[in-house]
């Protein structure tokens, strides 16, 4: 090609980036709707309509020309932003090209055969049947870190595609300090015996009254009805279309208010990073968001430091009462209690806020041990079923509650700690929001969200991809993500619940 300027190549790869994010934003709005109102029988040819986008998709971003423009566009001299989606683009342009497309197919295959496997062994309680499946993905992954290289151990590749530049042993550093606190806190509930009237949350509560309400709450916080929707689905996700347009699901359950309350604010917070990115730079890296675990912060940061909270319920108890009268001769303080029940279970889905990141602490410990050659297959349920024991004081009856509950690893490894980076990050913001706007709840007590949503705004979502992660939670709050925010937010909650009559 005639040599291009440094500035004429970064247009080029604008262009180019901006062109094939609007071809994948019909890819997302197809898997909204599949995973939304497609008739059932419409997943066989709608994969395969899949297929073929995703492998154009990856044919043009790994074309050498692609290379070529990275190349050029390096050597001038960029601004900031610039230099921030070139080393988004090269980074990602680097792997595709290094990652053999027959490994690449051999991957998704696999998935999908070991996705139906999984579902299969599940419902029958019978690990023997994925097993063979989970050991070819292993395999897979393994040969991957191999090929993408690490900085430390064969894991941190794959930890990598999810929370860029972070390691497995950062996060060991504090999974672990997280832990021991974790099982302190525990005890200290298990000791005092508290009932945290559990039965005020049961009755049934009519599904359509259930999604009136939860609209009621996404209006009052300020998610924007214009920009997005809400609708039902079986696996809650948010998933933005286009700048304007971010989708959120929920599920009803007609015996359980709690799911698609917290649900809800859940996805409503992935949605409020998605709509908080900066227009102007749609269809670039800095415009997108940048890591699961800086995602997960926002979701569980209304989901719970928010929505879980007392003074959220102060504001909204009233309405609730509107809704579901049966909460008429419940204390605001009991529906407060019952809401946070700390109790340890089997499934990661349905743990509390507290016994949550152990549920992850035990699938990293486990990942990274399996990826880095420490640990077999072959032994993995029983490393399993005694970590599990280890942490929580019980045993896994069977592999359903066990090692069979998460759908992940019928396709991939590296994901799981993101869940509680994303619970310390949000703890880390939340501190510094009551360090800079003041008392929180205060805001929370008046309704005033826009102020908080403004805030997150401005220093996380604006900033997209401008930097890494955790460059992203230093300059936001001072210093890397931090063990000991979540666990003195944790500290003073539970508190907080043991102290109510
Ligand atoms: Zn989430």
């Amino acid at each position: 090609m005639t040599k291009l300027t440094f500035q004429e190549a970064y247009s080029e790869l604008v262009k180019l980036s901006k062109k094939l994010s609007y071809i994948s934003s019909l890819l997302s709005l197809s898997g909204w709707d599949e995973r939304t109102y497609m008739p059932k029988d419409g997943y066989k040819h709608r994969a395969e309509a899949h297929a073929i986008l995703g492998e154009y998709l990856y044919d043009e971003w790994t074309k050498d020309y692609v290379g070529e423009l990275i190349e050029i566009a390096k050597s001038g001299d960029l601004d900031e932003i610039q230099r921030s989606n070139i080393y988004w683009w090269e980074k990602r342009y680097k792997e595709q090209k290094k990652i053999p497309k027959e490994l690449l197919i051999r991957h998704i295959k696999t998935s999908t055969l070991a996705y139906h496997v999984w579902k299969e062994a599940r419902e029958k309680d019978n690990f023997e049947l994925f097993k063979p499946y989970l050991k070819e993905i292993i395999e897979i992954l393994k040969e991957e870190a191999q090929i993408l290289g690490y900085k430390n151990e064969p894991y941190d590749a794959l930890i990598d595609r999810y929370e860029p530049e972070m390691t497995a042993q950062e996060i060991a550093n504090i999974f672990n300090e997280l832990k021991s606190e974790t099982i302190r806190l525990l005890n200290r509930v298990k000791s005092s015996k508290k009932d945290f009237r559990s039965y005020v949350l049961k009755g049934h509560f009519d599904k359509e009254k259930q999604k009136e309400f939860c609209k009621f709450l996404l209006e009052k916080i300020g998610f924007d009805f214009n920009r997005g929707r809400l609708d039902e689905t079986t696996h809650p996700f948010a998933t933005r279309i286009l700048p304007n347009d971010v989708r959120i699901t929920t599920r009803f359950y007609e015996d359980n208010i709690s799911s698609s309350i917290f649900g809800t604010l859940h996805e409503m917070g992935h949605a409020f990073y998605e709509m908080g990115l900066n227009e102007d730079y749609f269809g670039t890296p800095v415009g997108e968001s940048v890591s699961l675990g800086i995602h997960e912060s926002q979701s569980r940061f209304w989901e719970n430091f928010i929505g879980r909270s007392l003074a959220f319920w102060e504001l909204f108890y009233n309405d609730l009462k509107k809704f579901f009268p049966q909460f008429e001769n419940v204390k605001l303080e009991h529906f407060y209690l019952a809401i946070n029940e700390i109790k340890p279970s089997y499934i990661r889905v349905e743990a509390d806020e507290l016994t949550y990141n152990l549920h992850i602490i035990l699938r990293f410990e486990l990942e990274r041990d399996v990826i880095n050659g420490k640990l077999s297959v072959d032994d993995l349920r029983d490393a399993w079923n005694d970590k599990f024991e280890k942490l929580f004081g019980f045993r896994p009856r069977n592999d359903k509650e066990g090692i069979l509950q998460d759908v992940h690893w019928s396709s991939e490894m590296g994901y799981f700690p993101t869940y509680t980076l994303g619970n310390l990050n949000a703890a880390q913001f939340f501190y510094k929001i009551n360090e800079e706007l003041g008392d929180i709840y205060k805001l929370v007590r008046k309704g005033e969200f826009k102020t908080i949503y403004e805030w997150l705004k401005e220093k996380i979502y604006q900033k997209g991809s401008l930097y890494k992660p955790q460059e992203l939670v230093q300059n936001v709050t001072g210093e890397r993500t931090n063990p000991k925010y979540l666990v003195k937010y944790l500290e003073n909650k539970i508190e907080g619940l043991l102290s109510i009559e």
